[in-house]
């Protein structure tokens, strides 16, 4: 398949991005889809808004000590896709995934909501049999199915550990779901307790994953709404930026391989804080991704 009808690339990219494959190791593409939000949508206006504020941000990183100037990233645009069917969507996002890998680019995926996740593992599966996903979410997403969909938002890790062979998932710090869910977790060891006093359980979990390829999915929701309040479903009692740092910063020394950042809906927040936000966990990402320097 061709790059033009993959992707509908006239929006703004990322800043900083290549047009030039050849040269990139990275490749960023924003998923517009909210079809299966359940309680506010408006996800489907997260990658432009991610786009548009990146301009604002420093391009040096001092925590990471990198700057964006030194990587090579590719900003495809955003993909393709049938508004009205959600597992169209999932397997456009596979196809995509695909495309990148072949080309040996890293995805860096923005959306839209969760759902969309479902497809890149499908799809780096194929590479990576031994894939662990990491998650960041407020909620659990681990429904068999909701309102009678089983490729809702609050499925989407669900779908995933299903395509997992080794079924390896780490969700860190959920604090929503039901009582089932929470016992799914903690039975399969995958939650992963994080608060400022005890970050040890990260810290032992990472190391046993160490060496193995990993995709991170981040659902903003994960963040406190004081910081974050531009997402369909918040939940207080969340996470601040320096949580997110300590994450990546131990991330670094791992084999990430892939990651997106979902569950964006700009306009509930009008300060355009949560877009800030999301554009810096955008910069972080790329990044991390980045091995090259
Ligand atoms: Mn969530
Ligand atoms: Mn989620």
């Amino acid at each position: 398949m061709k790059i033009e009808q993959l992707f509908d690339q006239e929006g703004s990219i990322y800043m900083g991005s290549q047009r030039d494959i050849q040269k990139s190791s990275i490749g960023i593409f924003g998923v517009n889809y909210d079809g299966t939000t359940s309680f506010k949508p408006g996800t489907r206006f997260g990658p432009e808004a991610i786009r548009n504020v990146s301009k604002s941000l420093e391009t040096f990183c001092p925590y990471l000590e990198k700057d964006l100037s030194n990587i090579r990233y590719i900003d495809f645009g955003s993909l393709i896709i049938d508004l009205e069917n959600t597992e169209s969507v999932i397997k456009r996002v596979t196809f995509a995934t695909d495309f990148l890998i072949k080309k040996d680019l890293k995805p860096l995926i923005l959306g839209g909501e969760h759902s969309i996740t479902t497809g890149a593992i499908e799809s780096l599966v194929k590479k990576y049999p031994d894939l662990v996903l990491i998650q960041l979410d407020a909620h659990a997403d681990l429904r068999d199915s909701y309102m009678n969909n089983k490729n809702s938002h609050a499925c989407t890790m669900q779908r995933c550990i299903e395509k997992l062979p080794n079924k390896t998932i780490l969700q860190i710090g959920i604090r929503s779901g039901t009582q089932e869910e929470f016992q799914k977790m903690r039975n399969n060891d995958q939650l992963i307790e994080f608060n400022q006093g005890n970050k040890n359980s990260l810290l032992e979990a990472l190391e046993k994953i160490k060496g193995l390829p990993i995709y991170l999915t981040i659902d903003l929701d994960w963040f406190d709404p004081s910081l974050l309040s531009g997402t369909g479903t918040p939940e207080p009692g969340g996470y601040f930026w320096g949580d997110f740092e300590f994450i990546i910063k131990n991330l670094k020394e791992l084999n990430l391989i892939g990651a997106d950042i979902v569950e964006l809906s700009p306009n509930i927040d009008s300060s355009g804080v949560s877009s800030i936000v999301a554009s810096k966990v955008a910069r972080s990402l790329i990044m991390t991704l980045d091995k090259k320097y």
